[in-house]
């Protein structure tokens, strides 16, 4: 039998890496004798959408039947507002993985390089397999970028070097000193992404505001999501924000009518709710805090998180914890014989994770 041919970068391709168990969308009610599963896998926000932001979804369902805006107007200029942006520096997307994915087919030829941390956020080395893109994998030095490895990199055939800051899945920064120096190290033609999608939960004055660096850098796009400090994973928002070419280059690459008028306008409803969202991301930080002092006290290496998450680097033991925590009811992601990653949820939830440390 004769098969219609396919790209082999796909084909070839290894599985998307599996939805963490925790992404599973809760559809069951919950009734008294199920154990309580507490999400903490996705880096997800364990607070459901705000009343206002619920009300403007329901409003926008009566225009199901129409499509969305394509160019995503009133969002667009919303963003570049409270960024004090020129919209068109904006570029919008199906979530910030759905950007990346832009970003690759923006920059890179079959056979380029993308460069980037390792371990980092799983969509990278995925979205790059699939457009047939080389990725080319710095190790992380104390769960931390290591910039002057990454400079060093840097080679004819790189397309696009992605910095993941705070850096999923260990939660630990690049500075502002650090971040200036590098960039001045890549040459201008290359494109520098700086995926900054846990922002919102940075405390640490000298973590740079990528919004701040692009300025005055053409080769440097910063990438922000909904998804995770605004809490609408589930409707798939993210943007860019870069210069005027780049960021007509990642609207050419964009799905039309990728975003759903329903995203747009609970995206736009967020934004107008930032101030009670972020009293939230207060309270996931010094819970994050909170939890982080104790493993340190349980005698755990904790490193330093400036994330709504924390990396547990137990090696050999990780599948272990994952599955200790499971039995539980807290489903966390463990990369086996590296680590941990949980995420920051609520009170309770966390009070579970530190108990099952406390005995693990
Ligand atoms: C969660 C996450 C994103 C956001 O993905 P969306 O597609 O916007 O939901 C992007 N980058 C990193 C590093 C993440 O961890």
């Amino acid at each position: 039998m004769t098969h219609p041919r396919l790209r082999s970068a796909v084909t070839d391709a290894a599985p998307k890496p599996a939805r963490p168990p925790g992404a599973a969308p809760v559809t069951h009610v919950p009734v008294t004798h199920v154990p309580v599963t507490h999400l903490l896998a996705a880096n997800e926000n364990p607070y459901p959408p705000l009343p206002s932001v619920r009300e403007a979804v329901v409003a926008a369902s009566g225009g199901l039947h129409r499509y969305p805006d394509m160019a995503v107007t009133e969002l667009t200029t919303a963003i570049a507002e409270r960024y004090g942006v020129p919209p068109e520096h904006v570029a919008t997307g199906t979530g910030s993985v759905g950007i990346i994915k832009q970003l690759l087919q923006a920059t890179c030829s079959e056979d380029d390089e993308v460069l980037y941390a390792w371990p980092s956020f799983e969509a990278y080395p995925h979205l790059a397999e699939i457009a047939g893109v080389r990725s080319v994998r710095v190790p992380l030095r104390e769960y931390a970028h290591d910039l002057d490895a990454l400079a060093d990199a840097v080679t004819d055939r790189t397309g696009l070097v992605i910095v993941c800051n705070p850096n999923n899945p260990t939660g630990t920064v690049v500075r502002r000193a650090e971040l200036e120096r590098f960039l001045d190290r890549v040459p201008g033609d290359v494109l520098v992404v700086l995926d900054e999608a846990y922002r919102e939960f940075v405390r640490d004055p000298e973590v740079p505001d990528g919004i701040e660096l692009y300025r005055d850098r053409p080769n440097l796009a910063v990438l922000r999501t909904f998804s995770k400090a605004y809490g609408l994973a589930g409707l798939r928002v993210g943007f860019a924000v870069a210069h005027e070419p780049v960021a007509a280059a990642l609207r050419a690459c964009s799905v039309p009518f990728g975003i759903t008028g329903i995203a747009q306008t609970a995206a736009l409803a967020s934004l107008r709710a930032e101030t009670e969202l972020m009293d939230r991301v207060s309270t996931l930080v010094d819970e994050r805090d909170r939890v982080v002092a104790a493993l340190r006290a349980l005698g755990l290496p904790v490193p330093p998180t400036q994330a709504n998450f924390f990396w547990l680097p137990l090696g050999d033991r990780a599948t272990a914890f994952g599955e200790a925590c499971a039995a539980a009811g807290v489903q966390v992601r463990a990369f086996p014989g590296v680590g941990v990653r949980v995420t920051i949820g609520e009170p309770a939830a966390n009070d579970l994770v530190l108990e099952i440390a406390a005995k693990f």
